[in-house]
């Protein structure tokens, strides 16, 4: 699968904003006040912007970070999604909503790409028109199932699984792949002993 360089940009941010969101069952080894928002407050979505080169979206405030919870709660629908047309129908009603005005650009020495939020639109609406797209452009493709959670027991991190074979199960192999091979080695392991 081909994706252009600006979409996969897209992908990347849209998969960090989902995974800002605390997980729904936290491990039990974190504490008891739950796991953090990565979006816990302004400074946290300024952080969020600036680690993303998420420009012109002017002084952001508790309203913008409200509103790109909002939208991150979508985007992990969209994540969920058992199928493809569940997803075309989150994304669309995401992308309407954000109201957006497709505009070509080479902006800052990039190559021609398009961008999808309208000008001067709030960091909310930019992510939800061009996080959007990028996994408008993945339904169109036919790979909707790549848009996937980690298998991990205790993670279930949003990822894209980009792989050619699309076999991947977990967030990070350094991570999570890594960390259940060692668990189930332990486990033959203790069969084997006991
Ligand atoms: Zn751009
Ligand atoms: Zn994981």
């Amino acid at each position: 699968m081909l994706i252009p360089h600006d979409t996969r940009i897209a992908l990347d941010t849209v998969v960090d904003l989902v995974n800002t969101a605390p997980q729904d069952e936290p491990a039990a080894d974190t504490p008891a006040d739950g796991p953090a928002d990565g979006l816990a407050d302004v400074a946290a979505l300024y952080a969020f912007a600036q680690r993303h080169h998420i420009s012109g979206v002017g002084t952001l405030g508790e309203k913008d970070l409200t509103a790109v919870r909002e939208v991150r709660t979508r985007f992990a629908e969209v994540f969920a999604a058992p199928e493809a047309r569940t997803a075309a129908d989150l994304v669309n009603r995401l992308v309407a909503a954000a109201g957006t005005t497709p505009q070509l650009t080479d902006h800052d020495g990039y190559d021609w790409h398009v961008h999808y939020f309208a000008p001067d639109a709030s960091i909310g609406d930019h992510l939800a028109a061009d996080c959007g797209m990028a996994l408008a452009f993945i339904i169109v493709a036919g790979e909707q199932d790549r848009l996937r959670r980690c298998e991990a027991p205790d993670c279930g991190r949003a990822f894209v699984d980009l792989s050619r074979n699309r076999s991947r199960r977990y967030c990070s192999s350094r991570t999570c792949g890594n960390r259940l091979h060692v668990a189930a080695y332990r486990a033959r392991r203790r069969e084997a002993a006991g």
